[in-house]
């Protein structure tokens, strides 16, 4: 695809989010005000992340990871150094759940296949899943069901998928509290540096 014809389909894929009525999380998003959240950074990303789901501050910006695991995430990209202008953020819902409550199964199924779109569109040559709901869905959705494990066991190990590789991490939220878990990511985000 053209980068035009990449921002087109994306464009795309955002008017049909944002038009997404029959999602049981629409009602709050109007309720709130909020925005949905798309994803963020360039088409032409090697690495894509993906997350759980907007918080309070993505769902009020429209912009993913922005608050405080944005913050934690950023720090991990600079490690790294690896710009976040170099790669592509984005989650499995769209939409905030009400009280950052877990992802229900349904709305999980309802949003992935604007996921699947954007991979398509991207073609990153790294997914990047941050926590277990993204790890679970990009791990079945490339036939990796018999390798799924605890994300406390196979977190920062690399599966080839054949056309990507996927690599399961720790969502940035549980380092922000707890120092030794930050090197424990930060050791996984060492991984990523291989990949780029
Ligand atoms: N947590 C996520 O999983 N995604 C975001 O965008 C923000 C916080």
């Amino acid at each position: 695809m053209t980068t035009e014809e990449k921002f087109e389909a994306m464009k795309k894929v955002r008017d049909d989010v944002v038009g997404l009525t029959e999602s049981p999380l629409y009602d709050f998003r109007m309720k709130e005000g909020n925005f949905p959240v798309i994803g963020d950074g360039t088409h032409d990303a090697s690495i894509m992340f993906i997350g759980e789901a907007p918080g309070k501050n993505e769902a009020a910006t429209g912009k993913p990871f922005c608050g405080a695991s944005g913050k934690m995430l950023d720090w991990l990209l600079e490690s790294i150094d690896l710009p976040r202008e170099k790669v592509y953020i984005t989650n499995i819902l769209k939409d905030r759940p009400p009280e950052n409550r877990d992802p229900r199964p349904e709305e999980i199924e309802l949003y992935v296949p604007f996921l699947d779109r954007q991979i398509e569109i991207i073609q990153p040559k790294v997914l990047a899943t941050l926590g277990r709901f993204a790890m679970q869905y990009i791990m079945k959705r490339y036939g990796l069901d018999v390798d799924i494990e605890p994300i406390s066991k196979i977190h920062g190990k690399v599966f080839d998928a054949g056309s990507v590789q996927i690599i399961p991490l720790y969502h940035p939220a549980v380092a922000i509290y707890d120092a030794s878990r930050k090197d424990e990511l930060q050791k996984d985000f060492e991984v990523l540096q291989q990949c780029i």
